[in-house]
């Protein structure tokens, strides 16, 4: 009979466990507790969404939308999108339910989002990513807070030393409007180099051009015009009552003129918290200002300001707090003793203690088990402890041993591990 070929995972999704799971937890935990200190509430989102969420606000010609997206239609012929970032979808949803009247909204959300992308180092077509929202804020301040929130999150995960916060503004609506003639003017003079992606980005959005990745693009772009020349008083008023927050609240940032998003909806702030530990996929926390955004759904004009972070690239780069270990393993020898074991081993937990059963070969084999968990004590339950109904309790970082009745053990576990 011919072999059946095991299934394979789709490329670009990963397969999160041990360590990596760890890892990628501790982030989320963090996120979490950082979140609920500044007063953001959480939120959970479908992970598909109607096409039109995506390709209205981020605007047909972005890289997500014209090239990344997973879309298809359903079976009832509804196209839908999983989803490839999570601004658009809490729009979506600050008007679905009608959220105004509670605005500001200060909201986060994490969790899988998918891209279409060329898998490589830091970079997976199922990846996940941390994100917060201030909704229905027009003020310099919104986004002070949530900058200052993002570098206290770096630092809690004891990776901001490495990474700079490159900030930089695309002014309002006028601004960017120069800005975009000018640039437009300029790429035009120098077409004879632009990369191919370019030259369709000339067409469609010359800003995104500074964006790219391309080498000979980044030649062109360095004496491109920059949006300083441009702004209007209140766009660079609000800029400046940015960086005096930053500065006031003791977040480091610098000033990046080329630095620009992927995204159409971008207006003011925008930044990116970038490393040089990670190649090319150097970014781990973007964002910016997106007052059109909402507009751009078909709501009412509401000013908003955001960011999301990679949570696979925040794990590369954080070193683990040493694991918890284990408070206690069960060695029981023999049937009977097994099932005293699992009473015992049941009551103890309920008791807030972690324990595992080393339950499988001889002795020695199991005090092994103990001992590579990190167990604390070993509790050992054999045909004397049994007849005694009390159990024996080594201590595995000195050897010492003592013997407690059943029924205490959870009393003086707790009472041995506090001393
Ligand atoms: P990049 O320039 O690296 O493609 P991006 O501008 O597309 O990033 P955003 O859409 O701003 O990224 O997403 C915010 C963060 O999400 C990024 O800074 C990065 O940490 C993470 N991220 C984005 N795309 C991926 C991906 N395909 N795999 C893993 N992480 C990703
Ligand atoms: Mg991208």
């Amino acid at each position: 009979m011919a072999k059946i070929q095991t299934p394979n995972p789709v490329r670009g999704t990963q397969d999160i466990y041990g360590e990596a799971e760890e890892r990628f937890a501790h982030i989320i935990a963090v996120f979490e507790k950082i979140r609920a200190l500044y007063g953001f509430k959480g939120l959970q989102l479908p992970v598909i969404e109607p096409t039109g969420v995506y390709s209205r606000s981020l605007g047909d010609a972005t890289d997500i939308v014209s090239k990344e997206m997973y879309t298809f239609d359903d079976r009832g012929g509804d196209s839908v999108t999983m989803r490839p970032e999570f601004t658009a979808g809490i729009c979506r949803a600050y008007l679905t339910n009608g959220w105004q009247q509670h605005a500001p909204m200060k909201l986060s959300v994490h969790g899988p989002l998918f891209r279409y992308e060329r898998p490589q180092k830091g970079r997976y077509r199922q990846f996940h990513q941390i994100d917060a929202e201030i909704l229905g804020a027009a003020e310099p301040m919104a986004d002070v807070e949530l900058l200052v929130m993002a570098d206290h999150l770096l630092r809690e995960l004891g990776i901001s030393d490495g990474v700079t916060l490159n900030l930089n503004t695309l002014g309002d609506g006028d601004s960017r409007d120069a800005w975009r003639s000018a640039l437009v003017e300029y790429f035009n003079a120098h077409k004879d180099v632009l990369s191919e992606d370019s030259l369709r980005r000339l067409e469609s959005n010359p800003l995104r051009i500074l964006d790219s990745k391309d080498p000979d693009d980044r030649g062109v772009c360095h004496a491109a015009p920059v949006i300083d020349d441009y702004l209007t008083s209140e766009a660079s008023d609000f800029f400046a009552a940015v960086t005096s927050g930053l500065d006031a609240a003791g977040v480091a940032w610098k000033r990046n003129k080329q630095l620009v998003r992927g995204m159409d909806y971008y207006r003011h702030s925008a930044f990116e918290f970038i490393t040089d530990r990670l190649g090319a996929q150097g970014t781990v926390l973007g964002g910016g200002r997106y007052d059109g955004l909402i507009e751009d759904l078909g709501g009412p004009h509401t000013p908003a300001v955001g960011w999301a972070a990679g949570v696979e690239r925040l794990a590369m780069l954080i070193d683990m707090p040493k694991q918890a270990v284990f408070d206690a393993a069960l060695i029981p020898m023999g049937e009977s003793a097994q099932m005293a074991a699992m009473k015992i081993i049941a009551d103890l937990r309920r008791n807030g203690l972690r324990c595992e059963m080393a339950y499988k070969g001889n002795m020695k084999k199991r005090m092994v088990k103990a001992n590579a968990i990190g167990a604390k004590y070993a509790i050992i339950l054999g045909d004397d402890e049994l007849a005694a109904q009390s159990a024996t309790v080594k201590n595995l970082s000195d050897g010492s041993q003592i013997t407690v009745p059943f029924d205490k053990l959870a009393e003086k576990l707790a009472q041995n591990l506090a001393s």
